[in-house]
């Protein structure tokens, strides 16, 4: 496949181990080092040479020359974490710099982020490359294809199949992206227009994924109970990865609501029945109970948002379509475990909405129910909401899993977006004791790059760049709350992207060394 696509193949950027030089620029002396590929830590040292680790062993001072010396005694030095789903798409062609440097994952000990996931963000990914080049960015970043993005430039945002020639052109805008260098092919099948798709629609589209060795990246139809459910719609995604001959990666897994309560236990036996017939299934966890939506999203019938939130005004308008919505949002606000569980983070639009308040408080000042108060706001907004849907068993059934990785799923107005990294490692490893370091390290960096495809990243090894993360294991904790969400972490005391430091004695540089990381792919124009 990979032929007839004309398509490199990846192994022509394999690793090469330069000449060892005499002198180096950085050396990261007496760290705890843990490298990525789940061995144990040793207290051993770094050596860097712009942007490449030359050295990992012992007695590194007595071998070169170094520009700086960062003492790393009683630290934790690891591969810069990878987050596999991230929001970040925004903030990296931002015109702010600081945005740009992407900070909020800086202090999570993050280098590397990817966007487009969920099926959202621009598809046009040589256009974000060089963006990113030209006004640079803090951390690296890499592009998946969204599959909403590419249905809306053809189709907008309507209930309807594409006809063949539709199908086509979406193909041909898939195709230029993974041409253009992304990882793979996002959906969000959950969200309108992307729901409106039947499954061979996207096993259509993630094939062409497949002849790039790209892999299937899904926040899935239904987390919960509100379509096919969760279970199905796990059978749905490894439906895809089977009949497109890809590997699949389940975004943000969870069992989303009271009904689903439980069922990581079938799901995990499904994903694992899966991976022993030979598919290769993977998924990242953010460790929160409240996943972060939108009234809209959350609450609102699908049918009612076709053509968009203006179209949902305009059904709100005429009573019979406001009495169908209003009971489909009703209905939401129970699968979601009552309104008393749904907190208002954010105002969206033109709308004043009381921030740090429950749906039910909110409903209660009015003296309305929560279902009219939801209506209200969408008359002329949209809210940001954390909704506490999961339950902690679920979360850590997921979380021992082998196959789990650290991910954030970062959006605006929850802390996942500032402190999912620091959190994970307390909960499965500081506090909660469920795995010992070297297995957290892995899961955040060396498993993620193979998961994706990275080369050259997420190990500490000679050869590879030099993303490094040097962490205080005491201090390594989050700061975001769901009342504060934008407080950086804690704990990162040094934190370098391709040989540069951005975060010195726990202080950002201003530096903006990030690269766009590009699948290599070669196609005829
Ligand atoms: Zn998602």
């Amino acid at each position: 496949m990979l032929a007839s696509s004309g398509c490199r193949g990846v192994d022509d950027l394999a690793i090469t181990t330069p000449a060892e030089p005499t002198e180096v620029d950085t050396i990261i002396a007496g760290g705890m080092v843990f490298d990525g590929t789940g061995a144990t830590g040793r207290s051993i040292d770094i050596a860097i040479l712009d942007d490449r680790i030359v050295y990992v062993g012992e007695d590194a001072d007595a071998r070169f020359r170094a520009r700086n010396t960062i003492d790393a005694v009683g630290l934790v030095v690891a591969p810069g974490f990878i987050d596999p789903h991230t929001h970040a798409d925004t903030d990296l062609v931002s015109s702010d710099a600081d945005r740009r440097a992407n900070k909020a994952y800086a202090f999570q000990g993050v280098t590397t982020v990817l966007v487009g996931n969920d099926g959202f963000g621009n598809y046009r990914i040589a256009d974000m490359a060089s963006a990113a080049i030209e006004s640079g960015i803090g951390t690296n970043a890499a592009w998946l294809v969204g599959f909403g993005a590419v249905r809306e430039e053809v189709l907008g945002r309507v209930d309807r199949e594409p006809d063949a020639a539709e199908l086509a052109q979406m193909g041909a805008l898939t195709r230029q992206a993974m041409c253009e260098g992304a990882w793979g092919f996002s959906t969000g099948l959950y969200y309108v227009p992307q729901n409106f798709a039947k499954t061979e629609e996207v096993v259509a589209l993630a094939r062409i994924a497949t002849e790039f060795g790209g892999y299937y990246d899904t926040h899935m139809r239904d987390e919960s109970t509100y379509n096919v459910t969760v279970t199905g719609a796990l059978a749905e995604t490894l439906q895809i990865g089977r009949e497109a001959g890809l590997p699949v990666h389940i975004a943000h897994i969870k069992a989303l609501g009271p009904a689903v309560w439980g069922h990581s236990e079938r799901m995990i036996a499904m994903i694992e029945e899966a991976q022993a017939s030979g598919q290769r299934v993977s998924a990242d966890q953010y460790p929160w109970e409240a996943s972060g939506t939108r009234i809209s999203n959350a609450l609102v019938p699908r049918w009612a948002l076709e053509g968009g939130l203006e179209a949902l005004r305009e059904r709100l308008a005429k009573p019979e379509q406001r009495l169908a919505i209003r009971q489909g949002i009703e209905e939401a606000i129970e699968r979601r475990g009552g309104a008393d569980r749904l907190l208002v983070t954010g105002a969206l639009g033109e709308v004043e909405v009381e921030t740090g308040k429950t749906l039910e408080q909110l409903a209660r000042d009015q003296g309305i129910a929560p279902a009219d108060a939801a209506i209200a706001v969408l008359r002329t907004g949209d809210a940001r909401l954390a909704s506490f849907n999961m339950n902690p068993d679920d979360i850590a059934a997921f979380a021992a899993r082998e196959w789990v990785v650290t991910g954030s799923d970062g959006s605006t107005g929850h802390p996942r977006k500032y402190a999912s990294f620091p959190k994970a490692y307390r909960d499965l490893v500081a506090d909660g004791g469920v795995m010992d370091m070297a297995r957290f390290v892995r899961r955040s960096s060396g498993q993620t790059a193979d998961i994706i495809g990275l080369q050259g990243r997420g190990y500490l090894k000679p050869g590879y760049f030099a993303d490094v993360v040097v962490l205080d294991p005491e201090s390594f904790a989050p700061r975001a709350t769901y009342s504060a969400p934008e407080e950086l972490s804690s704990g990162v005391v040094h934190l370098l992207v391709n040989g540069e430091v951005v975060i010195r004695g726990g202080a950002h540089t201003g530096q903006l060394p990030g690269r766009p990381l590009l699948k290599p792919a070669s196609c005829a124009s």
